[in-house]
């Protein structure tokens, strides 16, 4: 299978910001059908929207699969639940946030997935980890 470019956000504002990014990583790596390509810094961003809450910790990165962006979602959503991600309040404070930015030049539109990220484009905390791996 033709292996798409897919670039992913991931964002922490719970616990160890860092080494949560850092194992979120570590586990993305070892998805079978996924090779980890490169990534953005790391930089620090307010919050957008949800009650008050510490700053995140965001970047992006980038990887080639072979995964279909559904069976994609359901890793992510997996490493997210290992790291502890409660899901709650709507933009709320999380151990990791992991979203699928951009799939090749794919689109999905359902309720489960939107590729590309609806909100991508108006989130600066986004698109500057994006600019620099572009
Ligand atoms: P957000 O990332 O928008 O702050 P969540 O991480 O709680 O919020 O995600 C809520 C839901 O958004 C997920 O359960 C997932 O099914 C859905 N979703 C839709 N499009 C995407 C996408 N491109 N990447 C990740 N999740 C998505
Ligand atoms: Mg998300």
């Amino acid at each position: 299978m033709r292996n798409s470019a897919v670039y992913i956000g991931i964002g922490s504002n719970l616990g160890d910001r860092k080494a949560n990014i850092e194992k979120a990583m570590r586990l993305l790596g070892l998805i079978k059908g996924l090779k980890f390509d490169r990534a953005s810094s790391i930089y620090e961003t307010e919050p957008v929207g949800g009650p008050p809450q510490n700053k995140f910790l965001n970047g992006a990165l980038r990887v080639k699969t072979s995964l279909g962006p559904f069976r994609l979602l359901a890793e992510l959503k997996k490493i997210e639940k290992r790291l502890g991600r409660k899901r709650g309040i709507k933009n709320g404070p999380r151990t990791i946030d992991l979203d699928i930015l951009l799939y090749g030049n794919k689109k999905v539109n359902t309720k489960i997935l939107k590729v590309p990220h609806p909100k991508m484009h108006k989130r600066e905390f986004v698109l500057r980890g994006l600019r620099e791996l572009k």
